[in-house]
């Protein structure tokens, strides 16, 4: 049956669409086998992960896919081959150099839309106003990187040694109005989708990907990251 794809709109045979790219898994699953089992940490409790290849959901036809994937590979090589190499490192967090802002960018702005376009309830918390949500859905179909909107940051989160530790959450908001932003944690990485620049945030101003292809990325202990520490807390307390 032909259906409306969500990005071009136009009727089409649907893709089951991942919501959040495959590519995040693969960690995740290869850990999973040492550990007994996917899990995900999700209203304060851990539970074990069913979604072994991930979330998906008819939403794309097979040209937007395509569109998709270009990006997607250009992340997926940095998550897991980390090129380009990281450049250095200062009191802030990892410093990198020469990142295929387009395509890196694009990717980000996908997985928002996709969040937020969604059905699924597991992606309730990421919703986007309607107007926000055509922006991105036709800079997505023009490949505009919309440069001066959704600035967008990374935080690496590792284990004592050092390695990133791959953990997963369920999307959360903090904030209300402009100084909203969404945050998803997967693969160990925490994205966090700013709905419009903090022209006061020095934080933001210094770590969100830039067209000149820096991006800064802080690493955080596990443990000690609020977010996955009041999660942790609210589990003890389910126990
Ligand atoms: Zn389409």
């Amino acid at each position: 049956m032909l259906k409306k794809c969500r990005l071009c709109l136009e009727d089409s045979e649907l893709q089951n669409s991942h919501i959040v790219p495959q590519f995040h898994k693969r960690r995740l699953n290869k850990l999973s086998k040492s550990q007994g089992g996917l899990m995900v940490i999700s209203n304060g409790f851990e539970v074990p992960d069913k979604h072994r290849t991930g979330r998906s959901e008819y939403l794309l036809c097979r040209e937007c896919e395509l569109r998709f994937s270009l990006w997607e590979t250009c992340a997926a090589n940095w998550f897991y081959n980390w090129e380009p190499a990281q450049e250095s490192l200062d009191e802030k967090g990892i410093i990198y150099k020469d990142i295929n802002y387009p395509e890196f960018r694009l990717y980000c702005l996908s997985l928002l839309w996709r969040l937020s376009v969604s059905t699924l309830e597991y992606f309730d918390a990421v919703s986007l106003s309607s107007d926000d949500s055509e922006t991105i859905r036709i800079a997505l179909l023009s490949s505009d990187t919309l440069d001066s909107k959704f600035p967008i940051c990374f935080t690496k989160l590792v284990k004592p040694d050092g390695e990133v530790f791959p953990i997963s959450m369920q999307p959360y908001v903090t904030g209300q109005g402009s100084g909203k932003c969404f945050h998803l944690i997967t693969n160990g990485l925490v994205h966090d989708f700013w709905l419009s620049d903090q022209r006061n945030n020095l934080s933001l101003k210094h770590c969100s990907l830039r067209p000149t292809g820096t991006l800064v990325v802080p690493i955080f202990p596990f443990m000690d990251f609020p977010p996955v520490k009041a999660q942790i807390a609210l589990a003890n307390k389910n126990d």
